[in-house]
Order: structure tokens, then sequence, then C-alpha cells
């Protein structure tokens, strides 16, 4: 059965991993590549790249690597995607290329993310970098956020001529890439920094510390200070809560701040940054940021329960991160849902209390919809409780700025093809126009908006 399965890759030892915050998947070989590449079967109707959001020329780069030429591997995936060596480690790549590929019909798809991961890695160590534009054609465009989508946008639009500024509200640029995915899954230094670094090589320039609506306003950047179009990446950082009785409990966390302490902070490392360290922890959600918490609460020493409504089949976090969480000895609590969280007479979480599910008829998603068993309530102890139950976007840029349009949900509006705004010049993507979803789409929702800002400097010479 030569060629159906694919190269193994190396990782971590479940037992010790779940006890360090080095990174889990160790990475490919350059034989161990190479001899994946040649899996490819190089179709002449490449169904993989339709798969892929930002379309990466995927069998010319594979047919690179199974030729050794590495570096031209990087510049083909390079020419479409900033973020390669983050792609390759995130992406949900069994649901978008490798769902297409034609090996996976009779055995396994070819491991397009890892094949991406190692090229990218490959190209950082080797200090092979993107190449810049030869002349700026004089134009200012602003982008507000540092994410995959603002990343993404602003590298497209360097590499056409333009002037960019990047105006990021924390400290460090990266958005979720540095303070959400947590360091055993993204190395931070060796990864996100990296591939930040080669969009500054590119020629954007980076302002950190800017709350855009706070520190200076959509308006005033188009108005005062020259920038003649803004794109907007600003995400979906506002965490949801379930409004169940004792949520404002001391040992609640939203995942977001139980994230963001342990990875922008450093939390994990005995830095002075306060962080829950729970004996017993119950996460509540089933989608990646779920798993990331957990895992991450296992690591800081506790006994970790994963408390979703729905079953295994619904989870909707990656397929490999729910593997690996079990792999860790995290315990998923499937078909139950939360409906107080339990407190001491000092207001402290001593245990959530849940009640059983099954699943009903499909809802207006398609998923089967979980509905409560009668008289099924029971205990869990617990010291701390983490909520993962999505996010929405944040409304300060949507309250400052004029003439900006947004949904029930908060979403700012725009066109799904280029990113266009209810705001003459004003652009945007990623979370903060379709809520909550995952970096390729960001990335794909930053490059179509480069495109509609260039189309409109292009109309209106
Ligand atoms: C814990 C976690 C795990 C995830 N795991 C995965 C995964 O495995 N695979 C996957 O594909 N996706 C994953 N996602 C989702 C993915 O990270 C997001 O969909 C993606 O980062 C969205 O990109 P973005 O550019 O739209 O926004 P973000 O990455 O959220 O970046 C927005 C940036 O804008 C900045 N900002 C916000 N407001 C302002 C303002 N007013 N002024 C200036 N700057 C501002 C923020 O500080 C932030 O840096 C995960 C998300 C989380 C939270």
């Amino acid at each position: 059965m030569d060629g159906f399965v694919r190269v193994p890759i190396s990782e971590q030892e479940p037992k010790v991993r779940a006890t360090n915050f080095e990174e889990v998947c160790l990475g490919y070989t350059e034989e161990e590549a190479v001899k994946e590449a040649g899996r490819c079967l190089n179709c002449k109707n490449p169904k993989c790249v339709g798969g892929c959001p930002v379309s990466i020329n995927i069998p010319a780069f594979i047919h690179e690597v199974s030729e050794r030429n590495f570096e031209k591997a990087y510049q083909i995936i390079s020419e479409s995607s900033a973020l390669p060596a983050v792609c390759g480690r995130v992406c949900p790549q069994e649901t978008q290329c490798e769902g297409q590929c034609i090996r996976g019909i009779k055995g396994e798809a070819v491991a397009i993310g890892k094949l991406e991961r190692f090229v990218a890695d490959w190209a950082r160590e080797n200090g092979v970098k993107p190449t810049p534009a030869e002349k700026k054609n004089g134009h200012k465009v602003a982008v507000i956020g540092s994410g995959p989508s603002g990343l993404t946008c602003a590298g497209d639009l360097a590499k056409l001529g333009y002037d960019v500024t990047i105006f990021e509200a924390l400290q460090k640029a990266g958005g979720v890439l540095v303070y959400g995915i947590p360091e055993f899954r993204l190395p931070k230094d060796k990864v996100v920094a990296a591939e930040v670094e080669n969009v500054k090589s590119l020629g954007v320039t980076f302002e950190t510390n800017v709350i855009v609506g706070k520190s200076i306003t959509i308006d005033e950047l188009m108005e005062e200070e020259g920038f003649e179009a803004v794109f907007i990446g600003s995400g979906a950082g506002l965490p949801r809560f379930m409004g169940i009785p004792g949520e404002q409990a001391n040992g609640v966390f939203s995942a977001n701040e139980f994230l963001t302490r342990s990875n922008l902070m450093k939390a994990y490392e005995d830095s002075d940054t306060p962080i829950s360290r729970g004996k017993k922890v119950v996460v509540v959600g089933g989608g990646n940021v779920a798993m990331d918490a957990a895992r991450t609460a296992l690591r800081l020493g506790a006994e970790v329960h994963v408390v979703y409504r729905r079953s295994e089949a619904e989870l909707p976090a990656r397929a490999e991160e729910v593997h690996h969480a079990k792999e860790e000895g995290i315990q998923f609590d499937l078909l139950q849902n939360p409906v107080e969280i339990l407190t001491d007479d000092n207001g402290w979480v001593t245990g959530v209390r849940v009640i059983k599910m099954e699943l009903g008829e499909p809802d207006e998603s398609g998923r089967r919809r979980p509905v409560e068993v009668e008289g099924s309530e029971y205990n869990i102890d617990c010291d701390t409780v983490i909520m993962s139950l999505g996010t929405s976007p944040n409304p300060l840029i949507s309250a400052t700025t004029k003439g900006l349009e947004v949904n029930r949900r908060g979403c700012i509006v725009a066109e799904e093809t280029d990113g266009k705004t209810s705001k003459a010049s004003v652009y945007a993507g990623g979370d903060a126009v379709t809520g909550a979803a995952t970096v390729i789409l960001a990335m794909g929702a930053g490059k179509a908006a480069a495109k509609g800002i260039d189309a409109y400097f292009q109309n209106n010479k």
C-alpha cells in the first residue's frame, strides 16, 4: 500500500508534554518532508488549491520540496501567504486543502500543512525572507490590528508599494497568535515574532500600544494624519458568558483572560503575573479556545474536565486538538450543560451544577440541537471554571467611527469580495466582520481587502 499512508510526524510524548509548555509537534526532518512530498500526485486540476482560502499554489510548492528546492518552495508559498509557519501549525487543513486531496479518497491526504510548516521553518532557519516592493507608490494606508487579517492586508499592500502603518492596541504584534493560541501549539518568539518580522521587512511600520477609538480615531487618522484608506482587522476579543447564577464568583474566568495572562504576560513561567493554578478546573465549551484553555490549565497542574453540551461528533475544535487533549489526560464530560456555578460563603467557586442533555432535531446551524434531560442535574466539584463560549467584536471602533455600519451581532458590515464597508475608503475583514472564525479565513479577508484597497486607488487616480 505504498503512498497510501502519510509519513508520520514526531511529537513529544503525552506524559512528558503535559508538564511543559514546549511545542507538542516536532515537525518533519528534511528526509521525511521530501518523502511525504513524493506522495503528491501533482493533479492536473488540483482541488487542494480551491480548499485554501489564500489559494497557495500547493502542488507547485510540494513539487519543489520533493526536488529539495526548499527556497523556491518558500517563495511560492510567500507569494500567497504572509504566515506560513503559523498556518502550517494551526490551520484546520483536514477540512480545507487536505480535505480536498485526492490521496485522501483511498488513503491519507498528503500532509500539506506539515509540509508548509517544514518549508517555512527551513526558510526562517536559513535566513530566507519574502521579497519587498521595488519602490513605494506614495499612498498611505492605516491598518487597525496586527492579527492575521491585519498582517496579511498590510503585507500584501506593502508588496504593491503602499506606505502601510499597523496600529495595535497591545504591546506585541500578532493578535490572537500571541495572546490566544498557547506556546505549546505556536511558539511565540521562534515562529510568530519571526513572521511578524517578515512583514516588517516588507516595509510595514508597527505602532504598538495605540488603541484606535481611544488614543486616536479612524476619522482623525484620515482627516489629520493623512491616511487615505483604512483596513480594520480588530478581531473579536469580547468574551461571552452564559448568564447563569454564580458566574461572577471568584475563580470564574473567560478563556480569553486566562490565556492572555498565560501567553502574553508569561504567567506560566513563574512571572509576577497572577494566574489561577486550580487543582480541579472545569472548562465550559468545545472549540479550539476551550481545548487551549484546558491544556494550559493541565500544564499548570490541574485535573481538567471539558463540559460540552453536544456530543463528540459536534465538537467544533480541530480533531487534532481533541486527540492531543485526550492523550494528555483531559476528561470530556459530553452532553452536559452548566446551570449554576456553586460557591462557598466567601464567594469562591466550589463546583458546577450541570444538567444532562440529549440531541434533538438539527438547528439552523445544521447541528442537532441539545435538549435538557429533565431531573438529571448533578454537581461537579471544582475550584476554577473557565468559560469558553465564543467572543464578539469590541464595540469601541464602531462606536467612534462616523458612518460605519455594524450588524445586530456587533460585527462590522463589509463586502466579502473586497472588504468594503459602509464608510468611504474604509475596509474591514477577519473576526471583526465574521465573528470568531479561523486564522486562514482572517488572512483570506485581509488579502481580499488589500486587493479592494488597491482597486480603490487605481480607480481614483
Ligand atoms: C485561544 C484561541 C485559539 C485559536 N485556535 C485557532 C486554531 O487552532 N486555528 C485557527 O485557524 N484559528 C484559531 N483561532 C481563531 C483565530 O486565532 C482567529 O480567527 C484569528 O486570529 C482572527 O484574526 P483577526 O486578524 O481577525 O483578529 P485577531 O487575531 O483577534 O487580531 C486583532 C488585533 O486587533 C487588535 N485590536 C483590537 N481592537 C483594537 C483597537 N481598537 N485599536 C488597535 N488594535 C486593536 C487586537 O489587540 C489584536 O491584536 C483561535 C482563537 C483563540 C482565541
